[in-house]
């Protein structure tokens, strides 16, 4: 079994629902299974134009390869409305492989672990939430990175009723 990351964002439509009905539709896949997801939280785009963002990470445990996860993601995605009219587009919903397990690699089509976890408060914040001691190969501790994303405007939202940081809510046996 590896353990995984995945980071959700996006900045059309009601997209709080949208990240709960992508996470049920990943908690349906027997390949994989959901072990934590942090709360929501609102950002300002980096690098990209729109309204704000809205994100949010999962831990997950899995069988599959890393490529076989990357799809998975992309099938959500497109299932979701996504299009790509240009780079750093706004997006119906981005599902990024923040980082699987130890791998280490730089292929174009799958970087991990993701090359920009660091450099981005949407990803280290919920990221941090439900695994505060995260250690990224090549970088450290990454909570030793927060004072440089410290200017990027984030908000975490109020939780409704969504029970996250809670270990095991989405598995299975759950639904
Ligand atoms: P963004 O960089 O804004 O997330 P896209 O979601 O359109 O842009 O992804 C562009 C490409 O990034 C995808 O075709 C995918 O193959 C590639 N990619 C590379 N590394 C990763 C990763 N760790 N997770 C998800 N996609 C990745
Ligand atoms: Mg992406």
């Amino acid at each position: 079994m590896a353990r995984a990351y995945i980071g959700f964002g996006g900045n059309i439509g009601d997209t709080r629902q949208l990240i709960t009905d992508a996470i049920i539709c990943l908690a349906q896949r027997c390949e994989l299974q959901i072990m934590a997801k942090s709360c929501f939280y609102q950002s300002a785009p980096v690098d990209a134009v729109g309204g704000d963002y809205i994100n949010s990470v999962i831990e997950i445990e899995t069988q599959l390869t890393p490529y076989g996860l990357l799809h998975i993601c992309q099938a959500v995605e497109q299932e979701f409305g996504r299009e790509r009219p240009y780079a750093n587009a706004p997006r119906t919903l981005d599902l990024d492989i923040l980082s699987f397990e130890g791998v280490v690699q730089s292929e174009t089509e799958l970087m991990l672990p993701h090359p920009r976890i660091t450099e981005r408060s949407f990803v280290l914040l919920p990221l941090l939430e439900i695994a505060p001691d995260f250690f990224l190969p090549n970088f450290g501790e990454l909570k030793a990175y927060l004072p440089k994303v410290a200017h990027q405007r984030i908000e975490k939202l109020p939780c409704r009723n969504c029970n996250c940081g809670e270990k095991d809510v989405y598995s299975q046996s759950a639904h």
